[in-house]
């Protein structure tokens, strides 16, 4: 990382992967520069993925003095990185304060999907989550989103690129709301990686304030709720966030969202062994569910340290799946990546509480589809 100081203003340089395109524009009109340079510097930054203001090679000498006193490019240390037997890596990174925070790379037949965190740790308090143990710690910066796939596109095999994000890393990413719009705008950019709203998921528990404004705003990427009960006693009782705005309040406003832009929502559910997993929960999911134009994502639960919960078995699981399928709900059973690295839903926390590593269940296949 570029760490000179800015002579102009005296301050330290910036990250510039918290600049969107428009926001690089204005820098560089103020400037008294073109501004299609930053089109030029968004090229270096996320097509190259330059390491060193010394490498975007077509840009003047002066220019580049001049970015790397303003601004530095939001490396993220790499603290260790693990590898699963399904081929899926989890990367730990250390940023500028020390916290650590974690990305999953996961290889999905011919494509990979990362797995981006939003904060570091969460505020949310969800029983059945490892993240949940470390309480918030802070927001993640746009750029200190952004660079996580910057840092492990670097570890593709060649030729190959990211196809999909999901924000379903640590943290609630829509209690991070505008880090995250920013985020998203950079990702989408077409000099960048140039990712269209439907290889981006968000996935929220269930801010129902921010989701009225993500509707608002026509967000333009896939939107997951987690559900993960079928009353609000059952899921009052797993994520505390329901007693602030119940299974109503989130449907509704996933109503409003999927009415001004007519998409497919996605609904999880989390099958934890004889609390979520019943049938008669699955035929209470389909009437909760009824009129929606959505999609059902099963997952079961990922185990870690120190929780109770176990997951249901996969005969189980298919049979919870059958009864919505049956009834016409668009299901996918999740077969999480990485579990023997803890590197599935669930299962990403930082600090050290959580170190231990626990076997995955054997005898699953990568995602199940269900219907076509
Ligand atoms: N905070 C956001 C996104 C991160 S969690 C959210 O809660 O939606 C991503 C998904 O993993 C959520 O659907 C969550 O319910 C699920 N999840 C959390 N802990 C889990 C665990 N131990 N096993 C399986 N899924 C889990
Ligand atoms: Fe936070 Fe999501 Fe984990 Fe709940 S499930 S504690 S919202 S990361």
């Amino acid at each position: 990382m570029d760490t000179g100081t800015n002579m102009d203003t005296g301050k330290p340089p910036e990250n510039i992967k918290n600049y969107t395109l428009e926001a690089l524009h204005g820098w560089f009109s103020a400037k008294g520069e073109k501004p299609f340079r930053a089109r030029q510097v968004f090229q270096w930054l996320y097509h190259h993925r330059i390491a060193d203001w010394s490498q975007a090679t077509n840009l003047s000498k002066e220019l580049r003095a001049t970015l790397s006193m303003h601004f530095h490019l939001g490396g993220l240390a790499l603290d260790s990185r693990l590898t699963s037997r399904d081929g899926s890596l989890k990367f730990a990174f250390r940023l500028d304060d020390g916290a650590v925070i974690e990305t999953v790379l996961m290889p999905n037949r011919t494509q990979y999907t990362v797995c981006v965190s939003t904060q570091v740790g969460c505020a949310m308090g969800c029983v059945f989550c490892a993240t949940a143990a470390m309480g918030l710690m802070r927001n993640l910066s746009a750029g200190e989103i952004v660079q996580q796939v910057v840092e492990v596109a670097r570890h593709l095999p060649p030729e190959k690129e990211v196809r999909n994000i999901v924000f379903m890393g640590m943290g609630e990413p829509l209690h991070n709301y505008d880090n995250l719009m920013d985020a998203l705008n950079i990702l989408q950019e077409d000099t960048g990686f140039c990712l269209s709203a439907r290889r981006l998921t968000v996935s929220t528990s269930g801010l129902v304030p921010a989701i009225l404004r993500y509707a608002r705003d026509g967000v333009r990427a896939n939107l997951a709720v987690s559900l993960n009960g079928v009353t609000d006693e059952m899921r009052a009782a797993l994520m505390p966030i329901n007693r602030r705005w119940n299974i109503e309040a989130v449907l509704d406003a996933c109503r409003q969202l999927t009415s001004e832009n007519r998409y497919r929502i996605t609904f999880e559910y989390v099958l934890l062994k004889d609390v979520t997993d019943g049938l008669d929960n699955a035929r209470k999911l389909v009437r909760l569910l009824h009129g929606f134009k959505c999609k059902v994502n099963l997952i079961p639960y990922n185990p870690h340290p120190g929780s109770a919960f176990q997951a249901p078995s996969m005969e189980h699981a298919r049979e919870f799946q059958r009864v919505l399928l049956n009834k016409g709900l668009l299901t996918t059973l999740r077969i999480s990546k990485g579990q023997d690295i803890q590197a599935a839903c669930g299962q990403l926390v930082t600090g050290g509480a959580f170190a231990g590593k626990i076997p995955a269940r054997e005898g699953m296949e990568p995602e199940e589809r269900a219907s076509g």
